[in-house]
């Protein structure tokens, strides 16, 4: 991503932020409440416009397509495409209410992806598995605990196959002993190693263990981007200090 800039109104969100992530990587994202986390996740998940920049993904830039050699703005199909590498999961669930947790996690895959019903459903049954909720598959959502309908839509935005996966402080609606089996997922994840990660959290402990790359992000701009050793132990920035001070003690 190159040179974001986003504004809501008057208010500049995210000021020409500069990022490259590389497959694979395992990012955590920190900073304080407005800083632009979400924003930056949303854009890249292309549910925002940005205001000028650009945003690759893939090789591919999001909002622009080549059309006869030209440059031009990036069309339906485009976005649906650059958007389907993307899966996004979010502080609340989300999930389809009226649906079974199976049919949660096999509509989209069915509709978007032409899988067929035996295909979709036995995607869905794996990582149903992956996620210890096997036994939830005819569950609807209002049976379940806040923690598995986490899992759930955890195990929903993978059944879409994307490359990179974004998540947006997916336990902080959470009650504290629901907490550590939505972080066991995304540990496991994490250590399964293709995907490229972006994890939102307030959780120090937690990124420090699985992230290769923290970014600390204020005021719409990067303003330490280290490894998890150095942003915990010797942060390079004064702010960066502070920020992770008045959350380990608050
Ligand atoms: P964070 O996730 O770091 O808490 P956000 O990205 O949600 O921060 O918000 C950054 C700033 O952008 C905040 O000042 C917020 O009020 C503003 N903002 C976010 N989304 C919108 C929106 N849809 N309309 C107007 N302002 C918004
Ligand atoms: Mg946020």
């Amino acid at each position: 991503m190159q040179k974001i800039r986003k504004s809501f109104g008057n208010v500049l969100v995210l000021d020409d932020l500069d990022v490259d992530v590389w497959p694979a990587e395992k990012i955590a994202l920190i900073g304080p409440s407005g800083s632009g986390k979400s924003t930056l996740l949303r854009i890249l998940m292309a549910l925002e416009r940005i205001d000028a920049g650009e945003i690759e993904i893939d090789g591919e830039t999001v909002w622009t397509m080549r059309k006869n050699g030209r440059e031009a703005p990036a069309d339906a199909s485009h976005l649906r495409r650059v958007r389907s590498r993307v899966g996004m999961v979010f502080q609340h669930f989300n999930l389809f209410p009226h649906m079974n947790v199976l049919q949660n996690l096999t509509k989209a895959p069915a509709l978007v992806l032409g899988l067929s019903e035996r295909e979709a459903r036995d995607r869905a049954m794996e990582l149903l598995n992956k996620v210890g909720l096997v036994d939830k598959a005819s569950a609807y959502p209002a049976q379940l605990s806040g923690g598995e309908k986490q899992r759930v839509a955890i195990a929903r935005a993978l059944a879409m196959r994307p490359k990179i996966m974004l998540f947006d402080e997916v336990t902080s609606a959470l009650d504290p002993e629901l907490v550590g089996e939505v972080l066991g997922v995304l540990r496991r994840l994490a250590h399964e190693g293709e995907m490229t990660m972006l994890i939102v959290t307030h959780q120090m402990r937690f990124a420090q263990e699985i992230a290769n790359r923290v970014l600390f992000l204020e005021k719409g701009g990067i303003l330490e981007d280290n490894t998890p050793d150095v942003i915990f132990s010797n942060p390079t920035q004064p702010r960066t200090r502070e920020f992770l001070s008045s959350i380990l003690n608050p």
